[in-house]
């Protein structure tokens, strides 16, 4: 039984679409510190205003604004039994202040799975990417369009194609990813809580192995 994961695995390898999913099977919150950042742009707080010209770039924001936005989330109330991180940590550094916070509390990380997924894919899916506006839902215009051409199933708010999900922001995407992300494959493996899964299968599939690989189906017991 595990309540702390993080979701690891390059831009375009579906963490998104899977912490939903692992999140509500388990009752727990689902943290994505892309979608906080996208929040804060959408409200154009100080913190959005700042993250902006590095997303836009597809570069990382620096580690302690970063830190300190996803320490904050998650010690909100709906957090209390547990999360779910997408996209945090990103830098050995954001792992060990992560760490230490929850030291603190006398809490610690489960278990890290990694989804993994090769760089050819990766440019086929984030190209063809759309998001809801509204509650983030991932589209892809080929392998999961809406119902509706532009309309979120969901939640009936319009879809759209990030900023860095365009070609020449993709690539820098993934350069960071192997330069300062990478690292943290090791940081988790080193404390035995890697689990490597493949994702380049069907999304039930993924959904399966992540399951069984954080000793959970559909509910913790
Ligand atoms: P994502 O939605 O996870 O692909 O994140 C979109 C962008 O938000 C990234 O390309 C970064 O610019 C920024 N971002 C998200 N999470 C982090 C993080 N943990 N550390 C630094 N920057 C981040």
């Amino acid at each position: 039984m595990s309540k702390r994961m993080i979701l690891l695995g390059p831009p375009g390898a579906g963490k998104g679409t899977q912490a939903v999913i692992m999140a509500d099977n388990a009752g727990i919150a689902h943290v994505a510190s892309g979608d906080l950042f996208r929040k804060h742009l959408g409200v154009g707080t100080e913190l959005g205003l700042i993250a902006k010209g590095y997303m836009e770039k597809g570069d990382l924001v620096p580690d302690d604004l970063t830190v300190r936005m996803v320490l904050e989330r998650i010690r909100e109330d709906d957090a209390s039994e547990g999360y779910v991180l997408d996209g945090f940590p990103r830098t050995v550094g954001q792992a060990t202040a992560l760490d230490q916070a929850l030291l603190e509390l006398g809490q610690s990380i489960d278990k890290a799975p990694l989804i993994e997924v090769g760089k050819q894919e990766l440019i086929r899916r984030l190209s063809g990417r759309w998001v809801c506006r509204g509650c983030q839902a991932p589209y892809h215009e080929i392998f999961n369009p809406p119902r509706k051409v532009g309309i979120c199933d969901k939640c009936s708010s319009d879809i759209y194609q990030r900023e860095d999900d365009k070609p020449e922001v993709i690539a820098a995407r993934l350069d960071t990813y192997e330069a300062q992300t990478i690292p943290l494959i090791e940081y988790y493996q080193s404390q035995g809580k890697l689990i490597r899964i493949n994702g380049e299968q069907e999304v039930e599939a993924v959904t399966t192995d992540l399951g069984n690989a954080i000793s959970f189906n559909g509910s913790f017991s």
